[in-house]
């Protein structure tokens, strides 16, 4: 009897252990383009369409190596709207009793599958380096849960950008060379772009008629829908943006939307790439002499460092983790965020390329808008669903733990030693931004001063309790108290003043 094979739109990938465990000759593939998964959070256009038009592709190769594939698209009439139902729907026509999956990236699904009367074995997701198992057992017995031990562990047994049992170049870590402010200019073109074939074409259009009025831009459409495609943009990117990679990681321009970067995360996230071949790439590029240490370190710790870890600290933490909320902020998230009107030009750009291209890099989206939302103390579930909104890559596995923890210390430090939060002084030195605004950021209090500097102020002083004891941030509160009072008065008061216009819904 023949069983079904579960496909997700997040599992696009030749090598995936539910089809590794199949039948060619017997067994029966399930995809399904659902209304439940595209409309559970209101999903970026593009992202809508980079999913299905890649399940769309990857199907038509299955089919082509003779695998029996059954498609369901968003309209077909007997959609059943969500992949429990679907594969009901397809168990009935099959007379199939069992259901081979590979774990799904998101509790909701994992726990819907296991609530089906159908037999479901779920496969681990061992397109990952590093197995829940293998983090658990690392995690056992430690106090705390610190990506750079667990990167570390991840390139011994690698093997990447190792000498043996030391690491390449003497150092672990090359991060503090990859601090470089904003260049005067770039000279890397960006990301490839690919013309949208027949098949994208045709899902464009089912996009634009069904989500068209969500937020975000859907055309120009450029991204990789296909491995093949994958596989030259990550070529394109290694050649000519990774030796620049480091130096301007942390870098933000108002006209360059992704400088050096790789704009990869999401055809890693869907499968068409695997993370071991993008390593595998960064290295021999280093090891060819093409790429600095600096560079290419730092690539592949933000991919068998942080990728690995986020995942694992969003299973481990279990289901709660993304509507954790430990510093109980309750702001509603404010109307900036969709496009309206603000005289912050940092903000303004951020949400505009976000908007345009459900992407921005990793700063933009830490101390650009994940650092006003926490500054201003907006409800982290408000900020997660955001970031579900609005980008490419936007996966729970990944978004949760990057917002949640990361962006909004909403963990209460499972991920992060101390908020990552800043004045207007970080952005100034990391971008152009600045220098095009209607506030100065050096002005500190009073009228046209940049609301970063007293807001950042204003949630030290509010969450005191809290942080004042611990040792990264001791010398922020000494700088705090050294200040006159009356200055310190004057910041608190510009500062709630400011979070009241924000919520009154008037333009800052
Ligand atoms: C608030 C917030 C939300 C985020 N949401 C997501 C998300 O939904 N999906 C997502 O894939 N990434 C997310 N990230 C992480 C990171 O910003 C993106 O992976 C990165 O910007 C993707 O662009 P890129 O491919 O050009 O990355 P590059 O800068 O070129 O980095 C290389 C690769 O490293 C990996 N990587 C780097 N940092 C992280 C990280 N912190 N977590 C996981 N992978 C990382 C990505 O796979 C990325 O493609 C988020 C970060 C923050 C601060
Ligand atoms: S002055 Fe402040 S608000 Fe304006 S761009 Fe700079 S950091 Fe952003």
């Amino acid at each position: 009897m023949s069983r079904l094979i579960l496909v997700l739109g997040d599992q696009l990938s030749e090598n995936l252990s539910a089809l590794r465990e199949a039948d060619k000759g017997s067994d029966v593939v399930v995809m399904a383009e659902v209304r439940e998964e595209a409309t559970y959070v209101q999903h970026h256009p593009k992202k809508i369409a980079l999913v299905f038009a890649a399940m769309r592709k990857f199907a038509a190769s299955l089919r082509e190596d003779g695998w029996d594939v059954r498609y369901t698209e968003l309209d077909d009439t007997d959609n059943a709207g969500s992949i429990p139902g679907e594969l009901l729907r397809r168990a009935d026509e099959t007379g199939a009793k069992e259901v081979i999956a590979t774990e799904p990236g998101e509790w909701r699904l994992i726990e819907a599958l296991s609530d089906m009367p159908l037999k479901i074995h779920q496969l681990a997701d061992d397109r990952f380096i590093a197995s829940r198992s293998e983090f658990e057992d690392w995690a056992k017995g430690r106090k705390s849960l610190r990506m750079e031990y667990f990167y570390r562990e991840q390139r011994k047994k690698t093997g990447y950008m190792m000498d043996g049992d030391e690491p390449a170049g003497g150092q672990w870590n090359y991060d503090h060379d990859n601090r470089q402010p904003a260049p005067e200019d770039i000279d890397f073109g960006g990301p490839m772009h690919f013309t949208p074939d027949e098949t994208v074409e045709a899902v464009l259009e089912l996009v634009e008629a069904r989500f068209g009025n969500w937020f975000g831009e859907l055309r120009p459409f450029w991204f990789a829908t296909d491995r093949g495609q994958a596989r030259r943009a990550l070529t394109h990117f290694v050649k000519h943006a990774l030796p620049k990679f480091g130096d301007y990681q942390d870098a933000m321009m108002g006209d360059e939307r992704f400088l050096y970067h790789s704009v990869i995360s999401a055809y890693m996230n869907l499968g068409l790439l695997d993370p071991r071949e993008v390593c595998d790439a960064v290295e021999q590029s280093w090891r060819d002499g093409d790429t600095p240490i600096n560079a290419a370190e730092g690539y592949i710790r933000q991919v068998i460092g942080w990728r690995e870890y986020m995942r694992q600290i969003y299973f481990h933490e279990g289901p709660d983790y993304p509507r954790r909320n430990a510093l109980n902020h309750q702001r509603a998230l404010p109307p900036l965020y969709w496009g309206a009107e603000t005289k912050m030009h940092c903000l303004s750009k951020a949400v505009e390329q976000t908007r345009d291209e459900a992407y921005a890099h990793h700063i933009q989206r830490l101390m650009v808008t994940g650092n006003f939302a926490l500054l201003c103390g907006i409800d982290p579930a408000e900020v997660e669903d955001w970031y579900m909104r609005v980008y490419f890559d936007a996966f729970e596995w990944v978004t949760a733990p990057n917002t949640v923890g990361m962006s909004q210390f909403a963990d209460g430090g499972v991920i992060a030693s101390k908020p990552y939060v800043s004045s207007g002084t970080y952005i100034d030195k990391m971008s152009d931004y600045c220098g095009d605004c209607h506030y100065s950021v050096k002005q500190k209090t009073g009228e046209g001063a940049c609301p970063f500097n007293v807001l950042y102020w204003h949630f030290m002083d509010r969450h005191r309790d809290r942080f004042e004891k611990n040792p990264r941030m001791a010398q922020i509160y000494g700088t705090w108290d050294r200040m006159k009072p009356d200055k310190r008065e004057t910041i608190v008061a510009e500062a709630e003043d400011f979070l009241k216009r924000l919520s009154s819904g008037d333009t800052v």
